[in-house]
């Protein structure tokens, strides 16, 4: 059932203090790929979710880089497309990009400007939300392009931060909340 599966899945995610920088609590969420049955249970929570909550989405978008791991296994067991939303620099062709602060100076993402169409419903998928920076830039991206946002989806989402306020009126589905 879905409880045991969460709890799988919470098992196989390691917590590293002071990681990038001091004062940084890291969820690290490898071993899950290392496990392919924490794995499969992570991609079932979330098909789930989504054959109840959403209906006629067209693609699933990935945010760089750990939205790649879990997003085309999604994309694959709902029948969809996954398309890449990249740190800045990486695409090639005609790009359209979103600057955004981060809390010391700035990053930049970016998707190929035929990835989405006009009107396309999209569902943005991640490892982790944070303050919701990165995810609120993506979605100013699918803005951009005109597509209709679902909403996102994360494994885990760190509460204190707030990145759902941040990320409203869009709705943001976490597997787990820490
Ligand atoms: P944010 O834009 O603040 O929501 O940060 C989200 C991005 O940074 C995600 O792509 C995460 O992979 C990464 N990230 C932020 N904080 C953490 C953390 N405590 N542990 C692991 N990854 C994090």
């Amino acid at each position: 059932d879905s409880e045991s599966k969460l709890q799988l899945v919470q098992r196989h995610i390691r917590a590293f203090p002071d990681f990038p920088q001091q004062g940084i609590l890291f969820r690290d969420i490898c071993p899950i790929l290392k496990d392919p049955a924490a794995l499969t249970a992570v991609i079932d929570l979330f098909e789930d979710h989504v054959r109840k909550n959403h209906q006629q989405l067209d693609l699933i978008v990935g945010l760089d880089a750990r939205g790649f791991l879990f997003g085309p296994l999604l994309a694959q067991r709902l029948g969809l497309g996954f398309v890449l939303v990249r740190k800045k620099g990486k695409l090639p062709g005609t790009t359209v990009s979103v600057a955004y602060d981060l809390e010391y100076g700035k990053a930049e993402v970016e998707i190929q400007e035929d990835a989405v169409a006009p009107g396309q419903k999209v569902l943005l998928i991640d490892d982790l939300l944070a303050t919701g920076g990165t995810l609120h830039a993506a979605c100013e991206l699918m803005e951009k392009l005109q597509a209709q946002i679902a909403g996102c989806l994360v494994v885990i989402e760190l509460q204190e931060l707030k990145g759902a306020d941040k990320l409203k009126p869009h709705r943001v589905f976490s597997l787990l909340r820490y």
